[in-house]
């Protein structure tokens, strides 16, 4: 598949999705739930590390109640897949660094929009990203999911975001690590 016809056949089933809910998977207990993801071979070597950077410090805030897994082959259902888009084609709105895509099977894809990126850090934007890979959904009041991009606010997994995540894979908080101090809310 061609990488420049990829990105605008993607969009058209996301649109087309748009508004589905993405549903907890069933959890099994004692049985970690695996986030298999692929990483495009278009992305660079230095975009790619900055994306596993991401994915490090997610494992490592999930503490091994949920995990992300990287695997060499997206060919098959449930898997999430990390496509640079090197020059965005279309709009969709304003300041979107990256799109998170989900498939009503199952996994599905993560853009990241390389020529509105600039200099912003990528592992910040792909932590961002991951929270929805998981299921997360904005948090106007919160830091890493917010939904305006901040250096600051979305340099880590902060205690907001990982309320969301224990509410979403009915998890306790105190399985789970985060940065700074905890929510207000
Ligand atoms: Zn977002």
């Amino acid at each position: 598949m061609r990488l420049s016809t990829l990105p605008l056949r993607v969009l058209g089933a996301a649109l087309f999705l748009a508004g589905l809910a993405v549903a907890p998977p069933a959890r099994a207990a004692d049985t970690p739930t695996t986030v298999p993801v692929v990483l495009a071979v278009e992305l660079s070597a230095d975009h790619r590390e900055r994306v596993l950077a991401a994915i490090r410090e997610w494992n490592d805030a999930l503490n091994g109640s949920v995990r992300f897994e990287i695997e060499a082959n997206g060919a098959r259902a449930g898997v999430w897949t990390v496509i640079p888009v090197p020059k965005s084609e279309l709009r969709n709105g304003p300041e979107s660094l990256a799109l998170t895509f989900a498939f009503p099977a199952g996994g599905g894809v993560v853009c990241l929009y390389l020529d509105r990126l600039g200099g912003r850090d990528i592992t910040g934007v792909m932590l961002h990203e991951f929270g929805h890979v998981l299921g997360l959904t904005h948090d106007g009041g919160g830091q890493l999911m917010s939904t305006r991009y901040s250096w600051h606010d979305m340099k880590c997994i902060d205690h907001g975001t990982m309320l969301q995540v224990a509410a979403h894979y009915k998890l306790r908080i105190d399985e789970l690590k985060w940065c700074g101090p905890p929510a207000a809310h």
